[in-house]
């Protein structure tokens, strides 16, 4: 539990840095944020919380009764490394507690920023860091993720599966209007929304219903609409079309994904889980990745990306500004993981951004 006589400027931190790959990139995006903060009028304080796999084997915890109340009342925001080990059926303890802290604090903006670093990174010809610059924004606690549904003759030759898709006005409302005044507030120009509201006729006419509704009241944002196969098709014949993408939990994680290979792979993509304003939890796209864990080949570049966007939730922008360069400078200088093209191990890589950080804080 954290001090409560902390100086009236920090903020608190808790963090998770959850199992395989997650343990290792999360040490050195913590390395990384003090270094950062070190000099800064807000001070970072971190508390560490050991929820994965070897605790659920050891003692049943996954996310404990109470967690929930504590992050509202004790924390500022959670870094999340991932979770997921091979040795736990079905992944449970994953799903109580990433997507118990998602649903439970009220997470409902998945915010996943696509942004080239370098040129040689993106597997589109001719395409430069100018042209792929966008953020999927995808809704992140409703649509055919929420569970509900059930089987019928399972087993049988005569099974029926059905899985729920729940868009509820209420949601879908708050998900654009996310996206506008994101975009608003960077001065970015242009949203796009996307669906596929002509084969899903009930939940999807009301994301696009909404969307009629609510786009005249940013004059000031060129709004679209595509469905989402044509996005997909466009997104990989020129994403220098897009600026914020909005759409439904399912469609932004799959558009994410792709996102994520058209800059450079899943080593350096971030990814935020937000409600404004309250306690959110930022966490790198990729998961505990079994394969390479321990191994100190992890390229730790997406946690701290999503620390630097841990940073601007905070209001602490200049160190979030202070990390997106060093990545940047560490993809230009070959200075990263072998993932994208360097030689240096998850640590050395880690020291590398300390020290270019600590020359500038
Ligand atoms: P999940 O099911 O949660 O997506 P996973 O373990 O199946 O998790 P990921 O962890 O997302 O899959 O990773 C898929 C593959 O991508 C890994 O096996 C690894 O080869 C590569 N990978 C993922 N993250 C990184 C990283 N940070 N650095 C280098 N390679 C990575």
């Amino acid at each position: 539990m954290p001090e409560p006589e902390l100086p009236q400027k920090s903020k608190r931190i808790a963090v998770i840095p959850g199992d395989g790959i997650g343990v290792e990139v999360t040490r050195e995006a913590v390395r990384i944020l003090r270094a950062a903060t070190s000099k800064s009028a807000t001070q970072l304080h971190f508390t560490d919380f050991d929820w994965g796999a070897d605790r659920y084997l050891r003692d049943g915890t996954s996310l404990p009764g109470g967690a929930v109340e504590m992050f509202r009342r004790d924390f500022d925001a959670i870094l999340f490394g991932a979770v997921g080990d091979p040795r736990v059926p079905g992944n449970q303890h994953a799903a109580d507690i990433l997507l118990g802290l998602r649903s439970k604090l009220d997470l409902y903006v998945n915010l996943r920023p696509v942004e080239l670093l370098d040129d040689a990174l993106t597997p589109l010809r001719d395409r430069a860091a100018k042209d792929v610059r966008f953020t999927v924004v995808r809704e992140n606690t409703e649509g055919l993720y929420v569970g509900t549904g059930g089987h019928f003759q399972r087993g049988t030759p005569h099974e029926v599966a059905i899985q729920e898709d729940v868009n509820t006005r209420r949601g879908v409302e708050r998900i654009q209007r996310y996206a506008f005044e994101f975009a608003r507030a960077r001065n970015l120009r242009r949203v796009c929304m996307s669906d596929k509201s002509n084969a899903l006729t009930f939940g999807h006419e009301l994301w696009l219903r909404i969307f009629k509704e609510i786009r005249g009241d940013y004059p000031d944002i060129e709004s679209r609409h595509l469905y989402v196969d044509a996005l997909a098709m466009e997104l990989v014949r020129d994403p220098s079309q897009f600026d914020v993408i909005v759409t439904c939990n399912l469609f932004g994680d799959i558009l994410s994904d792709l996102g994520s290979q058209l800059a450079g792979g899943l080593g350096l993509a971030p990814s935020g889980n937000i409600h404004p304003g309250q306690v959110s939890l930022f966490e790198p796209v990729h998961g505990s990745a079994p394969n390479i864990a321990g191994k100190n080949i992890a390229n730790p570049a997406g946690s701290v990306l999503s620390s630097a966007l841990m940073l601007d939730h905070l209001g602490l922008h200049a160190p979030a500004n202070l990390l997106r360069e060093a990545v940047r400078a560490s993809v230009k200088e070959k200075k990263t993981t072998r993932d994208i093209g360097g030689n240096l191990g998850t640590k050395e890589a880690g020291d590398w951004l300390v020290e270019y950080i600590a020359a500038r804080a």
